[in-house]
Parts: C-alpha cells; sequence; structure tokens
C-alpha cells in the first residue's frame, strides 16, 4: 500500500445473508483488487461442486491466500480507488469487533449498513445500527440491497429507508446516504443502474470515495497531557506526549482542570539539531512555561478556544472483559492519557451481550464479554475529550484491583434532561426546531408537529438533514434572528456557529431555526432582509407575519404527510 495516498477504515455489517460478503467481494473485484487466479479459481471450485459462482466466496478465496501467507495482512482487505486505498476491518463477531474498536486495536471511520430489499429490516440489522451508536461512527451509508428480489421498485426501497431512518434517528445516527443496489447483478456498484432510474445519488463506489476523513491527529485540537514535570538547572520541564495538535514556542495555553494559562517558553532539546519552535502529535517532549504555577501529572495541556471536557462525571461505553462482573458503586481505578483515579460506575444505563447484542434487562451488573453503557464518576474533576472527536484522549480503561478489566470510550459529558434540539458552540448556543416533523393527522382535522428526540449537536457532529417531513440540503446555514447567530451546515455536519454580526453573505442556502427556507438568492437581498430585520424590533404580529409571508418559505424543504391518527405518544405540540 503506497504511504502517501489516503486510507479509509470501513467495516460492512449487516444481518446474516443480506449480502455483506457479496458486496465485499465485488468491490474487491470491481476495484481489480483479488490477486491473480482468484476468480479463475473460484470459478472452478464453484463448477466443481455444482454450484454457481458467487462473489461472496472470494472472501473465502480470499482468506485462503492469507493463510499461505501470500497477501499482506490476515485480518484486512483491501481495495483502491483512483481517490485513495481503503481496509475492510472485519467484523468476525461482534465481541471481537467490540472490543477492538474499544481497546483501539481497531478503528473503523466508516460504515456500510447493509439491509435485504426483500426481508426487510430484521433484528440485527437493529442490532448493528446500535453498534454505530455505541462507537460513535457518524459516517454510514445503508445499502438497501437485493433490489432485484422486489423489482427494482422506488416505493420498497423508500418504505425501508424511511423504517430504518426513524430507527436510527433515536439512537443518533444519521446515515449519509441511502443506496439501493443488487450486489450480486452489480446493480449501482460502480455506475449508476439503468434499472433504477428514480435513483439519482451516486453509485457505491463514487459514494464511499465522498467519505469525508477526518483531519489526523496532527489537525485537530491541541491535547498535551502532562505525564511528568521535572526539576531541572532550577527550570520546571514539562513532559509528556502530544496527543493531538501542534503546540509553538510563544503560544497562550490552557491548563486544566485547574484552568490556568500562561504562555510556552521554550521547547527543550538534548542535541542542537533537535531544536525546534513547533511540535505536534505523536511526539514525546519537554516545555516550560512562562509562569512557574504547580503543574502535576495528568492535567492537559490545550488552548483556551478549544478546551477538552473537565468534570467528575460522564457517560461512558464500557467493554468488560474482568474476572469479576462490574459492579455499581465499588471503586476502581480509572486510566485516562496520563489520568489515574478512582472511580465508580454510578449507573448502568444498559448491558448488551457482545457476542448477540441482545439487550439484557434490569442489569444490575457487568458481566464478562458485556458491554454496557454507563455513566461514571471519578473523585476528582478529569479532563477527556467524547471518543468521536479525539480517540486518544476519548478513550481509557478501568482497573480492577491490579487487572486491566475493561476499556471504555466517552460517550459525552451527562446533561441535564434536554427538552429541545440545541446546535452549540461553546457559549454560544441556538434552539433548532427544525428537525421536528409535521403530521396532519386526519382523524382530528389538524397539523401537529412531533418533536425531535432532544439532542446537542456539537461542531463537527453530523446532523439529521434528511427526516420523514423534511429533506435539507448538504450545505445550508440556519439564522437565528433571537439569538443573533448563524450556524453553518456543511456536508451534513455542524461546521461552525458565527455571530450574526460577523456573518458574510456567502450564497448557501439559508434556513430558519424552524426549518423555512429563506427567500434570499444574492447579497443585495441578504442586506434588504437585514435591514428590514432591524426594523421589525418590538414589531406586533402582523407586522411579522407579513415579514414572514414575503421572506420565508416553510415548504420548500418541508411537507406536511398525512396520518391517520396520533398512535405516536411523543406527539406534543399542536400548531
Ligand atoms: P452475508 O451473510 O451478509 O455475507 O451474505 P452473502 O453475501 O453471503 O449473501 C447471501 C446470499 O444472498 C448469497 O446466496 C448471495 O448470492 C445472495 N445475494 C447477495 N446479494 C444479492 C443480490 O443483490 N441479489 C440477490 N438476488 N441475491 C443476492
Amino acid at each position: 500500500m503506497d504511504i502517501a495516498r489516503e486510507v479509509l477504515n470501513i467495516v460492512v455489517v449487516g444481518h446474516v445473508d443480506h449480502g455483506k460478503s457479496t458486496v465485499i467481494g465485488r468491490l474487491l473485484y470491481d476495484t481489480k483488487s483479488i490477486p491473480e487466479g482468484a476468480i479463475e479459481r473460484v470459478k472452478r471450485i464453484s463448477k466443481e461442486k455444482g454450484k454457481p459462482f458467487e462473489y461472496a466466496y472470494l472472501l473465502d478465496a480470499f482468506e485462503e491466500e492469507q493463510k499461505q501467507g501470500i497477501t499482506i495482512d490476515t485480518t484486512r482487505l483491501q481495495f483502491r480507488t483512483d481517490q485513495r486505498d481503503y481496509v475492510i476491518i472485519d467484523a468476525p463477531g461482534h465481541k471481537e469487533f467490540l472490543k477492538n474498536m474499544i481497546s483501539g486495536a481497531a478503528s473503523a471511520e466508516a460504515a456500510l449498513l447493509i439491509i435485504d430489499a426483500n426481508e426487510g429490516i430484521q433484528e440485527q440489522s437493529k442490532r448493528h445500527g446500535y453498534i454505530l451508536s455505541l462507537l460513535g461512527i457518524q459516517k454510514a451509508y445503508v445499502l438497501v440491497n437485493k433490489m432485484d428480489l422486489i423489482n427494482y421498485s422506488e416505493d420498497g426501497f423508500n418504505e425501508i429507508k424511511q423504517e430504518m431512518n426513524e430507527f436510527l434517528n433515536s439512537l443518533h445516527v444519521y446515515p449519509l446516504k441511502y443506496i439501493p443496489v443488487s450486489a450480486f447483478f452489480g446493480e449501482n456498484l460502480t455506475s449508476q443502474s439503468d434499472k433504477m432510474p428514480w435513483y439519482k445519488g451516486e453509485s457505491l463506489l463514487k459514494a464511499i470515495d465522498l467519505f469525508e476523513k477526518e483531519p489526523g491527529l496532527e489537525g485537530r485540537p491541541l491535547r498535551f497531557p502532562i505525564q511528568d514535570v521535572y526539576k531541572f538547572d532550577n527550570r520546571r520541564i514539562i513532559a509528556g506526549r502530544i496527543e493531538s495538535g501542534t503546540l509553538n514556542v510563544g503560544d497562550q495555553i490552557l491548563i486544566s482542570p485547574s484552568k490556568k494559562t500562561t504562555r510556552v517558553k521554550s521547547i527543550e532539546y538534548w542535541a542542537e539539531r533537535d531544536k525546534t519552535d513547533s511540535v505536534s502529535a505523536g511526539m514525546s517532549v519537554g516545555i516550560t512555561v512562562a509562569d512557574e504555577f504547580f503543574n502535576q501529572r495528568g492535567e492537559f495541556i490545550s488552548y483556551a478556544h478549544d478546551e477538552p471536557l473537565c468534570s467528575e462525571t460522564f457517560r461512558a461505553n464500557l467493554f468488560w472483559m474482568g474476572k469479576n462482573s462490574l459492579l455499581r458503586n465499588k471503586e476502581y481505578k480509572l486510566k485516562l492519557a496520563t489520568q489515574e483515579i478512582e472511580c465508580e460506575v454510578i449507573s448502568i444505563t444498559r448491558v448488551i451481550d457482545a457476542t448477540t447484542l441482545e439487550t439484557i434487562e434490569d442489569a444490575g451488573q457487568v458481566n464478562t464479554n458485556d458491554v454496557a453503557e454507563v455513566i461514571m464518576r471519578t473523585k476528582k474533576k478529569i479532563c477527556f475529550d467524547e471518543f468521536k472527536n479525539n480517540q486518544n484522549t476519548g478513550r481509557f480503561v478501568v482497573v480492577d484491583g491490579y487487572d486491566v478489566s475493561g476499556g471504555g470510550i466517552v460517550s459525552g459529558l451527562v446533561e441535564a434532561i434536554q427538552t429541545v434540539n440545541k446546535f452549540a458552540k461553546s457559549e454560544l448556543q441556538m434552539v433548532v426546531n427544525c428537525f421536528d416533523e409535521y403530521y396532519y393527522v386526519l382523524s382530528e382535522d389538524t397539523v401537529k408537529k412531533l418533536q425531535g428526540r432532544p439532542h446537542t449537536f456539537s461542531v463537527g457532529d453530523v446532523i439529521p438533514v434528511g427526516g420523514q417531513t423534511y429533506a435539507y440540503p448538504e450545505d445550508f446555514n440556519v439564522l437565528d434572528l433571537q439569538a443573533q447567530l448563524v450556524a453553518k451546515v456543511r456536508k451534513a455536519k455542524l461546521h461552525d456557529i458565527v455571530k450574526l454580526s460577523a456573518y458574510d453573505y456567502d450564497s448557501v442556502p439559508m434556513i430558519d431555526p424552524t426549518g423555512s427556507f429563506l427567500r434570499v438568492a444574492s447579497k443585495g437581498e441578504y442586506l434588504t432582509f437585514a435591514n428590514e430585520v432591524e426594523a421589525l424590533h418590538g414589531s406586533e404580529y402582523t407586522k411579522l407575519a407579513v415579514f414572514a409571508n414575503k421572506w420565508l418559505d416553510f415548504s420548500k424543504y418541508r411537507r406536511i404527510q398525512y396520518l391517520k391518527n396520533i398512535t405516536l405518544p411523543e406527539l406534543e405540540y399542536q400548531i
């Protein structure tokens, strides 16, 4: 594999027989990544056994080759497109996959979730969706496979898409694309299928090239956990490994959780040739700072504008391997980066058997090889990140006595119970109703609104641009006149939040926080709009209605869907 080329790790999941091996076989075949002669061999063996040729068998042939040590790696299948290289992370069993992902032995950056169009969504499809949520894998495509078995029907595809989207959204997984394919017949794999002219999206191979690679650790916010502080010639040298980001001499830095700020005075070096003014992710370094605070092991150095999370409680997903079960309120030791601290599990929200992925009801403890969603509490405040934002500072181990007994990933802070959806960038917060669904309830002859599952989306998070009753473009801005903020969504991710006063019209479609399109198509129109907004202050509703009718278009990205009656318990507001 070419070092200079970008590599993306993909995992392929789905219910047994829904077509994982066939999709993988096809991807390998269509990108000419199959070893010489493998196809002929599989064809010959199929013929000898009197069975028709199957792309899925290519995987077996591959495994055979790997066993003989002919190809590179025993667990990883690779293919390449013009754009980059791909590694298919093998998920031989859920247990190994979960364990490897949580411990860092494997890292899947994107996922393909395969559903058989004919059989529809099965329990296992949902459980695999849950794995994506558990591991914070945000980039996912759903492949609706075996479209040939339902005559390439658009309605059949839409039905599965809607049902799966509803389920995945409830887990805060927002698939970026749904692609109808027939892996067996190669429809919509390398090129657009003429059997499904109604599908306007990309073929699978084009689509996977669109998975956006996250910046490497160097390009992420600075995280420099202090390993030790040495006294040397009357100077205090702070030593450690830079886990992410870049640090320069002269930089203003923040030390957490004590929240002290100071400046980097020097980066130390042994030999003159190692002298540098800038160090970055992966390097072990020693620095001195301008103020001689009492700094200690475990503290995190970052920049003030993108500091780590600091708290004594957080939500985590744990893989437990201990001989003894994990118990609530028992004292363990937690190690995260250079921090080591007593901790306890104060709440076990859900336990899942890692082999079958079945949920264990009312579990009071976590047994060996179970995965659990828990709330952890440490004796003192510690620093960390959400795993999805930083794998090095979002991962920890739990030590029981002297044994490492569990691995965990941080899924977030413990928030107060939330009642509305929000976009947030530190103190810049905006309430958004644009993910609410609107229904015309026939039995009541009225339109009602179903609130989306309340959640806070931070910068970098994938957001649900497509719902049942709305579809926003991948790039748009949300303009909140009340909070005086503009949220920028790019490639279906919350990209930034800026103050309205700092916003420059950028030609990207705009909506208001309820999802109404803003009829602004040029800089000139934007200025007129801004002037009218200025004049609106304190206006009564009549004026507001005139303004709204002029500038807002509720139905551009939304539609109101008919419902027989309200059986959905969450229907909350009447409009
Ligand atoms: P896995 O268990 O998810 O890896 O599923 P396989 O790839 O082994 O596929 C299971 C069966 O479904 C095999 O017999 C495949 O030939 C068949 N299959 C896979 N894709 C398609 C498809 O697009 N159309 C049809 N008709 N059959 C398919």
